[in-house]
């Protein structure tokens, strides 16, 4: 459910209406509904509320714009954060640092001595390697590092392939079968405070099988190291949760994923840790375009809008579909192919797709782009960086400028040596 509707036959999000938006402020623009994602937050949050003790991380990485992080602070969630500068971002937006994870394959050295200064409350170690030398740093500095095993189950999350990171051939976590003996290991070691396991096999996840599989299999690595006496107290199940992107479409809930983990976790006797990302954040957010032209080809027409593949992504990352729809439908429909201007084959938003019709000049939506939308934009092709607003029922704030071509253009320069 999200409050991006139709009213007096103009699209809304909450009570503002699109098109007063991007009067003020141009398209292309992303739009967040505050509404949605407090009620995204509380939704998840009441599904695992039959479970003992849960701590919930928001991955920062779907949506890291400043005023939803500071909305999700303000709702009790923490952040799982992959670099310094989402380590940061969560912080400036007054999430205590305890209540922050640190995951991601590749953090370096002064990443982990930036986050162990700051407190970080868990990393979620991805290899013995990283282990070792976060325990150095650690007790150079006179700390302990909190930490969980990120362990690579190998089992096929049934998503994209690129958004795959539960399967032997995947970069993520340890192999499950050495898993214990790095975690024995690691727990000798001073500097470090080894507390729990951690997975996380992909996202937009549409069959809770594949979930539970991976969780039954770190039950039971869990009770393994507790015979051997070692200490497991946190087990952090990552995110992944998918949302439907085509309206009518019907994905597992936030309450069928508590279910299943309460199901599967019974007796386990241990702090459950969750890092959703795009479950909160998807619904919430649309980009709202103008269209440039609609343009006849050899097949259906072209309809081009001002938005591209560097302002939303997806579509030519990952073949996503993303729901287009005009802001102001006169109730036609039309066949045709949505792009961007990009000087790509791949800046295709759909193609032969019924749509609302639409003609040059007019608004457009397209829905569900709250994760991994903006934070995946780019300037490619020279163009702006897109911006960002929140909507608070009557109320809306620009919540990141744009950023122009001139400013990119200003930090470059020309060597003296090429005049
Ligand atoms: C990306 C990621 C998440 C969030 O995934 P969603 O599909 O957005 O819920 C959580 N944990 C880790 C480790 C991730 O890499």
């Amino acid at each position: 459910m999200d409050h991006f509707e139709l009213r007096n036959g103009e699209l809304h999000a909450e009570n503002v209406p699109l098109a007063a938006i991007a009067r003020e402020v141009g398209t292309p623009v992303y739009v967040y509904s505050r509404a949605t994602l407090t009620r995204h937050a509380q939704v998840f949050r009441e599904a695992l509320s039959a479970l003992p003790s849960v701590h919930i991380a928001f991955a920062v990485k779907s949506n890291p714009n400043l005023a939803v992080l500071r909305l999700l602070a303000k709702e009790g969630y923490g952040a799982d954060v992959v670099s310094e500068g989402e380590m940061n971002r969560a912080l400036k937006a007054g999430m205590p640092a305890a209540d922050i994870v640190f995951s991601g394959v590749g953090k370096t050295r002064a990443e982990l001595t930036a986050a162990v200064k700051a407190g970080i409350g868990q990393f979620n170690l991805e290899s013995e390697e990283e282990g070792v030398e976060l325990g150095e740093i650690a007790a150079a500095l006179g700390k302990t590092a909190t930490c969980a095993l990120r362990v690579n189950p190998n089992v096929d999350a049934k998503t994209h392939a690129k958004i795959s990171t539960g399967k032997a051939e995947n970069k993520f976590g340890v192999p499950y079968d050495m898993a214990a003996g790095i975690y024995t290991r690691l727990s000798a070691l001073p500097g470090l405070d080894m507390r729990g396991l951690a997975v996380h096999i992909g996202s937009q996840i549409g069959d809770l099988d594949p979930s539970r599989q991976a969780f039954i299999k770190m039950g039971e690595l869990m009770r393994a190291l507790r015979d051997q006496g070692l200490s497991v107290t946190h087990m952090d199940f990552g995110g992944g949760l998918g949302v439907p992107y085509k309206a009518g479409e019907q994905l597992p809930t936030p309450a069928d994923y508590g279910a299943m983990v309460a199901d599967v976790t019974q007796g386990w006797d241990v702090t459950l840790m969750f890092e959703p990302g795009r479950v909160i954040t998807g619904n919430s957010g649309v980009l709202v375009t103008e269209v440039v032209r609609v343009k006849q080809g050899a097949g259906h027409p072209w309809v081009v809008v001002d938005a591209a593949m560097n302002d939303l992504a997806r579509p030519a990352m990952y073949d996503a579909w993303h729901d287009f729809v005009a802001v102001k439908p006169s109730g036609e429909t039309m066949t045709a192919n949505v792009v961007g201007p990009i000087c790509e084959s791949s800046d295709t938003f759909a193609m032969a797709r019924e749509i609302d019709a639409v003609k040059a000049g007019d608004l457009a939506a397209f829905r569900t782009a709250g994760a991994y939308g903006a934070t995946m934009a780019n300037t490619y092709n020279s163009r702006a960086l897109v911006p960002e607003v929140m909507v608070d029922g009557d109320k809306w704030a620009l919540v990141a400028n744009r950023i122009e071509p001139a400013t990119i253009l200003a930090a470059e320069q020309v060597p003296e040596w090429l005049d």
